[in-house]
Protein backbone atom coordinates (compact mmCIF):
# COMPACT_ATOMS: atom_id res chain seq x y z
CA UNK A 1 0.00 0.00 0.00
CA UNK A 2 2.36 3.01 1.29
CA UNK A 3 4.80 0.97 -1.82
CA UNK A 4 1.19 2.08 -4.36
CA UNK A 5 0.90 5.33 -2.61
CA UNK A 6 4.46 5.93 -3.18
CA UNK A 7 4.04 5.22 -6.70
CA UNK A 8 0.77 7.26 -7.28
CA UNK A 9 2.66 9.93 -5.60
CA UNK A 10 5.74 10.11 -8.15
CA UNK A 11 3.76 9.87 -11.15
CA UNK A 12 1.63 13.05 -9.82
CA UNK A 13 5.04 14.39 -9.02
CA UNK A 14 6.20 13.41 -12.64
CA UNK A 15 2.89 14.30 -14.01
CA UNK A 16 3.10 18.16 -12.20
CA UNK A 17 6.71 18.48 -13.87
CA UNK A 18 5.74 18.08 -17.32
CA UNK A 19 2.76 20.44 -16.91
CA UNK A 20 4.49 23.06 -15.55
CA UNK A 21 7.69 23.03 -17.79
CA UNK A 22 5.23 23.02 -20.65
CA UNK A 23 3.24 25.76 -19.69
CA UNK A 24 6.72 27.50 -18.81
CA UNK A 25 7.60 26.83 -22.30
CA UNK A 26 4.47 28.02 -23.71
CA UNK A 27 4.61 31.08 -21.80
CA UNK A 28 7.12 33.08 -24.07
CA UNK A 29 5.53 32.05 -27.16
CA UNK A 30 1.97 33.43 -26.26
CA UNK A 31 3.96 36.50 -25.22
CA UNK A 32 5.15 36.68 -28.78
CA UNK A 33 2.15 36.23 -30.31
CA UNK A 34 0.33 39.02 -28.80
CA UNK A 35 3.41 41.30 -29.10
CA UNK A 36 2.84 40.64 -33.10
CA UNK A 37 -0.99 41.29 -32.27
CA UNK A 38 0.06 44.14 -30.61
CA UNK A 39 2.87 45.74 -33.53
CA UNK A 40 0.56 44.52 -36.09
CA UNK A 41 -2.57 46.55 -34.70
CA UNK A 42 0.48 49.61 -34.20
CA UNK A 43 1.51 49.09 -37.60
CA UNK A 44 -2.39 48.69 -39.64
CA UNK A 45 -3.12 52.24 -36.92
CA UNK A 46 0.18 53.87 -38.76
CA UNK A 47 -0.76 53.02 -42.43
CA UNK A 48 -4.68 54.10 -42.32
CA UNK A 49 -3.32 57.52 -40.41
CA UNK A 50 -0.46 57.23 -43.66
CA UNK A 51 -4.17 57.03 -46.44
CA UNK A 52 -6.03 60.16 -43.78
CA UNK A 53 -2.94 61.66 -44.19
CA UNK A 54 -2.73 61.32 -48.06
CA UNK A 55 -6.28 62.06 -48.69
CA UNK A 56 -6.19 64.92 -46.50
CA UNK A 57 -3.59 66.48 -48.33
CA UNK A 58 -4.82 65.27 -51.92
CA UNK A 59 -7.89 67.60 -50.42
CA UNK A 60 -5.53 70.39 -49.36
CA UNK A 61 -3.93 70.37 -53.12
CA UNK A 62 -6.98 70.54 -54.51
CA UNK A 63 -8.62 73.09 -52.33
CA UNK A 64 -5.44 75.84 -53.00
CA UNK A 65 -5.38 74.71 -56.54
CA UNK A 66 -8.64 75.95 -56.78
CA UNK A 67 -8.00 79.22 -54.71
CA UNK A 68 -4.97 80.06 -56.92
CA UNK A 69 -7.32 79.41 -60.12
CA UNK A 70 -9.62 81.51 -58.71
CA UNK A 71 -7.02 84.00 -58.31
CA UNK A 72 -5.68 83.69 -61.53
CA UNK A 73 -8.96 83.91 -63.19
CA UNK A 74 -10.16 87.56 -60.61
CA UNK A 75 -6.62 89.08 -61.94
CA UNK A 76 -7.23 88.08 -65.61
CA UNK A 77 -11.10 89.45 -65.73
CA UNK A 78 -9.60 92.22 -63.77
CA UNK A 79 -7.77 93.59 -67.13
CA UNK A 80 -10.65 92.54 -69.93
CA UNK A 81 -11.83 95.84 -71.49
CA UNK A 82 -14.99 94.32 -72.34
CA UNK A 83 -17.97 91.60 -71.63
CA UNK A 84 -16.69 88.97 -75.01
CA UNK A 85 -13.42 89.16 -73.28
CA UNK A 86 -14.49 88.53 -69.83
CA UNK A 87 -16.84 85.62 -71.09
CA UNK A 88 -13.95 84.05 -73.20
CA UNK A 89 -11.67 83.89 -70.07
CA UNK A 90 -14.70 83.05 -67.92
CA UNK A 91 -15.44 80.42 -70.12
CA UNK A 92 -11.78 79.12 -70.72
CA UNK A 93 -11.13 78.31 -66.63
CA UNK A 94 -14.26 76.64 -66.58
CA UNK A 95 -13.17 74.27 -68.82
CA UNK A 96 -9.60 73.93 -67.85
CA UNK A 97 -10.88 73.20 -64.60
CA UNK A 98 -14.87 71.74 -64.85
CA UNK A 99 -15.93 69.05 -67.65
CA UNK A 100 -18.78 70.97 -69.20
CA UNK A 101 -20.41 70.70 -72.50
CA UNK A 102 -21.56 74.14 -73.17
CA UNK A 103 -22.11 77.57 -71.75
CA UNK A 104 -23.80 80.62 -73.06
CA UNK A 105 -23.98 84.58 -71.75
CA UNK A 106 -27.49 85.62 -72.25
CA UNK A 107 -27.12 89.67 -71.02
CA UNK A 108 -30.56 89.80 -70.65
CA UNK A 109 -32.18 88.23 -68.28
CA UNK A 110 -34.85 85.91 -69.54
CA UNK A 111 -38.30 86.24 -68.25
CA UNK A 112 -39.66 83.41 -69.31
CA UNK A 113 -36.76 80.25 -70.66
CA UNK A 114 -39.13 79.15 -73.45
CA UNK A 115 -38.70 82.52 -74.35
CA UNK A 116 -35.18 80.82 -75.38
CA UNK A 117 -35.68 77.99 -77.37
CA UNK A 118 -32.18 77.04 -78.77
CA UNK A 119 -31.54 77.00 -75.07
CA UNK A 120 -33.63 73.75 -74.37
CA UNK A 121 -32.17 71.40 -71.77
CA UNK A 122 -30.05 74.12 -70.31
CA UNK A 123 -29.95 75.27 -66.83
CA UNK A 124 -29.60 78.55 -66.43
CA UNK A 125 -27.68 80.48 -63.45
CA UNK A 126 -28.56 84.16 -62.84
CA UNK A 127 -25.36 86.39 -62.75
CA UNK A 128 -26.45 89.27 -60.01
CA UNK A 129 -24.47 91.86 -58.42
CA UNK A 130 -26.11 94.06 -55.60
CA UNK A 131 -29.32 92.39 -56.01
CA UNK A 132 -29.24 93.43 -59.94
CA UNK A 133 -29.61 90.89 -62.28
CA UNK A 134 -26.87 91.63 -64.92
CA UNK A 135 -27.72 88.99 -67.23
CA UNK A 136 -27.97 84.60 -67.41
CA UNK A 137 -25.43 81.54 -67.51
CA UNK A 138 -27.04 78.97 -70.18
CA UNK A 139 -24.94 75.92 -69.21
CA UNK A 140 -25.66 72.09 -69.66
CA UNK A 141 -23.64 68.82 -69.47
CA UNK A 142 -21.66 69.87 -66.21
CA UNK A 143 -20.92 66.46 -64.83
CA UNK A 144 -18.87 68.18 -60.96
CA UNK A 145 -20.74 69.11 -58.42
CA UNK A 146 -22.00 72.76 -59.07
CA UNK A 147 -20.20 74.59 -56.20
CA UNK A 148 -17.23 75.31 -58.56
CA UNK A 149 -19.02 76.24 -61.27
CA UNK A 150 -21.34 79.52 -59.05
CA UNK A 151 -17.97 80.39 -57.57
CA UNK A 152 -16.68 80.73 -60.83
CA UNK A 153 -19.60 82.65 -62.12
CA UNK A 154 -19.49 84.90 -59.17
CA UNK A 155 -16.49 86.27 -60.04
CA UNK A 156 -17.45 86.96 -63.57
CA UNK A 157 -21.11 88.54 -62.54
CA UNK A 158 -18.28 91.14 -60.65
CA UNK A 159 -16.29 91.04 -63.73
CA UNK A 160 -19.45 91.81 -65.94
CA UNK A 161 -20.54 94.52 -63.26
CA UNK A 162 -17.59 96.66 -63.21
CA UNK A 163 -17.38 96.73 -67.24
CA UNK A 164 -21.41 97.61 -67.20
CA UNK A 165 -19.86 100.26 -64.82
CA UNK A 166 -17.26 101.52 -66.46
CA UNK A 167 -19.19 101.84 -69.40
CA UNK A 168 -21.97 104.13 -68.17
CA UNK A 169 -19.30 106.34 -66.73
CA UNK A 170 -17.52 106.50 -69.94
CA UNK A 171 -20.69 107.52 -71.30
CA UNK A 172 -21.50 109.88 -68.93
CA UNK A 173 -18.29 111.93 -69.92
CA UNK A 174 -19.10 112.30 -73.61
CA UNK A 175 -22.95 112.42 -73.57
CA UNK A 176 -25.14 115.21 -72.16
CA UNK A 177 -27.35 114.84 -70.09
CA UNK A 178 -30.13 117.00 -71.35
CA UNK A 179 -30.25 116.65 -74.84
CA UNK A 180 -28.16 113.14 -74.98
CA UNK A 181 -25.53 114.82 -77.54
CA UNK A 182 -22.41 114.77 -77.29
CA UNK A 183 -20.58 116.91 -74.35
CA UNK A 184 -17.90 119.64 -75.31
CA UNK A 185 -15.06 117.33 -73.72
CA UNK A 186 -15.58 114.97 -76.61
CA UNK A 187 -16.86 117.19 -79.57
CA UNK A 188 -13.20 118.80 -78.93
CA UNK A 189 -11.03 115.80 -78.45
CA UNK A 190 -13.08 114.84 -81.90
CA UNK A 191 -12.98 117.78 -83.73
CA UNK A 192 -8.44 117.55 -82.86
CA UNK A 193 -9.00 114.20 -84.13
CA UNK A 194 -10.69 114.72 -87.26
CA UNK A 195 -8.92 118.10 -88.26
CA UNK A 196 -5.36 115.92 -88.10
CA UNK A 197 -7.40 113.88 -90.72
CA UNK A 198 -8.20 116.23 -92.34
CA UNK A 199 -4.80 118.00 -93.16
CA UNK A 200 -3.30 114.96 -93.51
CA UNK A 201 -5.64 113.72 -96.05
CA UNK A 202 -5.88 117.16 -98.01
CA UNK A 203 -9.87 117.15 -97.16
CA UNK A 204 -12.42 119.59 -96.32
CA UNK A 205 -14.07 119.75 -93.17
CA UNK A 206 -16.63 121.87 -91.59
CA UNK A 207 -17.92 123.50 -88.55
CA UNK A 208 -21.53 124.17 -87.98
CA UNK A 209 -21.98 126.64 -84.34
CA UNK A 210 -25.66 127.12 -83.74
CA UNK A 211 -27.21 129.50 -81.20
CA UNK A 212 -31.14 129.14 -80.19
CA UNK A 213 -32.05 132.69 -80.90
CA UNK A 214 -33.91 134.82 -77.84
CA UNK A 215 -33.36 131.56 -75.53
CA UNK A 216 -33.59 134.08 -72.65
CA UNK A 217 -37.35 134.85 -73.29
CA UNK A 218 -38.48 131.17 -73.58
CA UNK A 219 -37.39 130.28 -69.98
CA UNK A 220 -38.39 134.08 -68.55
CA UNK A 221 -41.94 133.17 -70.57
CA UNK A 222 -42.57 129.36 -70.46
CA UNK A 223 -39.75 128.61 -67.50
CA UNK A 224 -36.73 126.43 -67.07
CA UNK A 225 -38.19 123.38 -67.05
CA UNK A 226 -39.65 124.00 -70.55
CA UNK A 227 -36.57 125.58 -71.32
CA UNK A 228 -35.01 122.16 -70.96
CA UNK A 229 -37.37 120.43 -73.02
CA UNK A 230 -36.73 122.89 -75.99
CA UNK A 231 -32.89 122.59 -75.59
CA UNK A 232 -33.43 118.29 -76.01
CA UNK A 233 -35.90 119.32 -79.23
CA UNK A 234 -33.47 121.10 -80.65
CA UNK A 235 -30.79 118.43 -80.33
CA UNK A 236 -33.36 115.59 -82.15
CA UNK A 237 -33.77 117.89 -84.98
CA UNK A 238 -29.67 118.13 -84.95
CA UNK A 239 -29.50 114.04 -84.43
CA UNK A 240 -32.39 113.77 -87.25
CA UNK A 241 -31.07 116.25 -89.77
CA UNK A 242 -27.16 114.92 -89.80
CA UNK A 243 -24.97 111.63 -90.84
CA UNK A 244 -23.49 108.96 -88.56
CA UNK A 245 -20.32 110.30 -89.58
CA UNK A 246 -21.18 113.75 -88.20
CA UNK A 247 -20.26 114.55 -84.45
CA UNK A 248 -22.75 116.52 -83.09
CA UNK A 249 -22.99 118.50 -79.69
CA UNK A 250 -23.50 120.79 -76.93
CA UNK A 251 -21.02 123.37 -76.64
CA UNK A 252 -22.65 124.81 -73.46
CA UNK A 253 -25.71 126.22 -72.49
CA UNK A 254 -27.73 126.90 -75.63
CA UNK A 255 -25.31 126.39 -78.25
CA UNK A 256 -24.40 123.19 -80.52
CA UNK A 257 -21.61 122.54 -82.24
CA UNK A 258 -21.62 120.19 -85.54
CA UNK A 259 -18.69 118.92 -86.94
CA UNK A 260 -18.75 117.72 -90.82
CA UNK A 261 -15.99 115.61 -91.77
CA UNK A 262 -15.37 115.61 -95.64
CA UNK A 263 -17.43 118.82 -96.19
CA UNK A 264 -16.99 121.72 -98.03
CA UNK A 265 -18.76 125.15 -97.68
CA UNK A 266 -21.68 124.38 -100.05
CA UNK A 267 -22.73 121.34 -98.52
CA UNK A 268 -22.33 122.66 -94.82
CA UNK A 269 -24.23 125.69 -95.78
CA UNK A 270 -27.36 123.01 -96.66
CA UNK A 271 -27.07 121.21 -93.92
CA UNK A 272 -27.23 124.47 -92.01
CA UNK A 273 -30.09 125.39 -93.39
CA UNK A 274 -31.85 122.27 -92.96
CA UNK A 275 -31.68 122.25 -90.00
CA UNK A 276 -32.54 126.04 -89.24
CA UNK A 277 -35.89 125.35 -91.52
CA UNK A 278 -36.26 121.90 -89.41
CA UNK A 279 -35.81 124.03 -85.98
CA UNK A 280 -38.63 126.72 -87.21
CA UNK A 281 -41.33 124.53 -88.96
CA UNK A 282 -40.88 122.01 -85.61
CA UNK A 283 -43.59 122.48 -83.13
CA UNK A 284 -42.05 122.03 -79.70
CA UNK A 285 -44.58 120.76 -76.79
CA UNK A 286 -43.34 121.63 -74.25
CA UNK A 287 -45.87 119.95 -71.03
CA UNK A 288 -49.09 121.87 -71.87
CA UNK A 289 -47.88 124.43 -74.28
CA UNK A 290 -46.21 124.69 -77.60
CA UNK A 291 -42.96 126.53 -78.06
CA UNK A 292 -41.71 128.28 -81.74
CA UNK A 293 -38.15 128.74 -81.36
CA UNK A 294 -35.24 129.43 -84.39
CA UNK A 295 -31.88 128.97 -84.59
CA UNK A 296 -28.87 131.31 -86.15
CA UNK A 297 -26.05 129.37 -87.29
CA UNK A 298 -22.45 129.90 -88.76
CA UNK A 299 -20.26 127.70 -90.41
CA UNK A 300 -16.76 127.69 -91.77
CA UNK A 301 -14.54 125.59 -93.39
CA UNK A 302 -11.31 124.02 -93.66
CA UNK A 303 -9.30 124.87 -95.69
CA UNK A 304 -10.59 127.61 -97.40
CA UNK A 305 -11.76 130.22 -93.92
CA UNK A 306 -8.71 128.81 -91.86
CA UNK A 307 -5.57 126.15 -91.44
CA UNK A 308 -5.92 126.22 -87.70
CA UNK A 309 -8.32 124.74 -85.21
CA UNK A 310 -8.39 127.79 -83.12
CA UNK A 311 -9.14 129.65 -86.44
CA UNK A 312 -11.91 127.57 -87.81
CA UNK A 313 -13.75 127.70 -84.28
CA UNK A 314 -13.49 131.57 -84.15
CA UNK A 315 -14.45 131.82 -88.20
CA UNK A 316 -18.00 129.82 -87.59
CA UNK A 317 -18.38 131.87 -84.22
CA UNK A 318 -18.03 134.92 -86.15
CA UNK A 319 -20.40 133.69 -88.55
CA UNK A 320 -23.10 132.93 -86.12
CA UNK A 321 -22.49 136.36 -84.57
CA UNK A 322 -22.69 138.02 -87.92
CA UNK A 323 -26.18 135.85 -88.02
CA UNK A 324 -27.54 137.32 -84.95
CA UNK A 325 -26.42 140.87 -86.07
CA UNK A 326 -28.45 140.57 -89.46
CA UNK A 327 -31.85 139.69 -87.79
CA UNK A 328 -31.19 135.65 -86.44
CA UNK A 329 -33.02 132.57 -87.55
CA UNK A 330 -30.32 132.73 -90.17
CA UNK A 331 -27.27 130.65 -91.99
CA UNK A 332 -24.36 132.51 -92.34
CA UNK A 333 -21.16 131.25 -93.93
CA UNK A 334 -17.77 132.99 -93.21
CA UNK A 335 -16.66 135.15 -95.51
CA UNK A 336 -13.86 137.80 -95.73
CA UNK A 337 -16.05 140.11 -96.62
CA UNK A 338 -17.66 139.98 -93.61
CA UNK A 339 -17.24 143.04 -91.32
P1 LIG B 1 -29.48 135.36 -78.59
O1 LIG B 1 -30.53 135.25 -79.65
O2 LIG B 1 -28.65 136.59 -78.76
O3 LIG B 1 -28.66 134.15 -78.50
O4 LIG B 1 -30.27 135.53 -77.24
P2 LIG B 1 -30.32 134.53 -76.01
O5 LIG B 1 -31.39 135.00 -75.09
O6 LIG B 1 -30.48 133.15 -76.52
O7 LIG B 1 -28.88 134.64 -75.48
P3 LIG B 1 -28.21 134.59 -74.10
O8 LIG B 1 -26.88 133.99 -74.32
O9 LIG B 1 -28.23 135.99 -73.50
O10 LIG B 1 -29.09 133.66 -73.20
C1 LIG B 1 -28.93 132.33 -73.17
C2 LIG B 1 -29.82 131.79 -72.07
O11 LIG B 1 -29.80 130.37 -72.09
C3 LIG B 1 -29.35 132.20 -70.71
C4 LIG B 1 -29.40 130.95 -69.88
O12 LIG B 1 -30.15 131.12 -68.70
C5 LIG B 1 -30.10 129.95 -70.77
N1 LIG B 1 -29.61 128.62 -70.57
C6 LIG B 1 -28.33 128.16 -70.67
N2 LIG B 1 -28.29 126.83 -70.42
C7 LIG B 1 -29.57 126.43 -70.14
C8 LIG B 1 -30.16 125.19 -69.79
O13 LIG B 1 -29.50 124.13 -69.69
N3 LIG B 1 -31.49 125.14 -69.60
C9 LIG B 1 -32.26 126.27 -69.71
N4 LIG B 1 -33.56 126.17 -69.52
N5 LIG B 1 -31.71 127.45 -70.02
C10 LIG B 1 -30.40 127.56 -70.23
MG1 LIG C 1 -25.77 131.82 -76.57
MG1 LIG D 1 -29.03 132.30 -77.77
Amino acid sequence: MPFTLMFLLMIAFVAAVIYFSKAAALQPEQQVDADVFRVKESYLKIIAQKDEQAAEKGRLQEASDRIFNLYDLMRELTRAADVPEAFRIFKDHVHRQLVLDDCHLVEHSPKDISDFPSFKGYKFFSLKAKKMVLGELAYKGLQEDEEAFVILAAQFALALRRIRLYKELEDMAITDGLTHLHTRRYLTERFQEEFGRARLKGLALSLLMIDVDLFKHVNDQYGHLAGDQVLREVGRFISQHTREIDITGRYGGEEFCIILPDTDKAGALVVAERIRAAVQSGRIKAYDTEIAVTVSIGVATFMEDAHQMEELLDKADWALYRAKKTGRNRVVGFSVYLT
